[in-house]
């Protein structure tokens, strides 16, 4: 009787054409490999590339920059606001942001002095500091030689940028900055090394390359590596009057 059961199921499935093809994989519909769920997020863009979307976090707007940024001691910030810019003004350090961040798209604009003043590395100098460590150079480098690697776009000393698309003093420029944050392992090494994309006034100046560690002036980054968890955005008190505009991130 088992038997019979199993013969009349093989033949049934015969009837309808189960074992009909076996030759070659199923064929394939359009709609097989389109992914509706879950719908990808609405974001409004700004009214420029240069304004920010609907989901960025404006961190400075040309106003308040006691909002979202502290000196370096956690106070007031000693920069000088007016213009709706920020400008470093010499001997009061650092500002860094507030809040913390992993991963982040950044908008920044940056103006050095119309006055030229000093040469290579003394000329218009600050630096975005990414999670307080890893510095993108701002550097008045229109017609004015410094090392490759410390020159603005780069990764200071660790990367130079693929181009100089520096404009004139006393015209505003723009970063982009796209960062990865490092994951660790336990005993404090990259697992995966922070990785930035940096565009310059629009053009290409670091393409997703990979730091070595920490920005160190002297000495070796592989040998500041140390574990770290979300970090500030910093700007740098190079001595030089350098002015910030229209600071917003988006966290990725
Ligand atoms: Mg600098």
């Amino acid at each position: 009787m088992k038997k019979i059961g199993i013969i009349s199921v093989l033949l049934l499935f015969a009837a309808f054409g189960v074992f009909a093809q076996t030759d070659g994989p199923m064929p394939m519909k359009p709609e097989m490999t389109e992914i509706w769920d879950p719908e990808v997020p609405v974001v409004t863009p700004g009214v420029t590339p240069l304004n920010a979307p609907s989901d960025a976090i404006v961190l400075f707007d040309g106003e308040d920059i006691g909002r979202e940024w502290t000196n370096g001691q956690g106070g007031e910030p000693g920069w000088k606001v007016e213009e709706g810019c920020v400008t470093v003004v010499r001997g009061q350090g650092i500002i860094k942001t507030k809040r913390v961040f992993e991963d982040f798209q950044l908008h920044i604009e940056w103006r050095s002095p119309s006055e030229i003043v000093g040469t290579s590395q003394g000329r218009g100098n600050s630096g975005v500091f990414l999670q307080e460590r890893y510095e993108v150079q701002v550097l008045d480098n229109y017609d004015n030689r410094t090392y490759r690697n410390g020159q603005a776009g780069s990764v200071y000393k660790q990367h130079a940028p693929l181009v100089n698309a520096c404009k004139a003093p006393g015209e505003w420029q723009t970063y982009d900055i796209i960062y990865t944050a490092p994951r660790f392992n336990d005993d404090g090494t990259y697992f995966t090394p922070p990785t930035v994309t940096v565009l310059h006034n629009g053009v290409l100046v670091q393409n997703n390359v990979k730091m070595r560690g920490p920005t160190e002036y002297i000495g070796i980054p592989e040998y500041s590596v140390k574990k770290h968890g979300p970090g500030s955005i910093s700007l740098q008190d190079h001595g030089n009057p350098v002015s910030f505009r229209n600071i917003w991130i988006r966290e990725l």
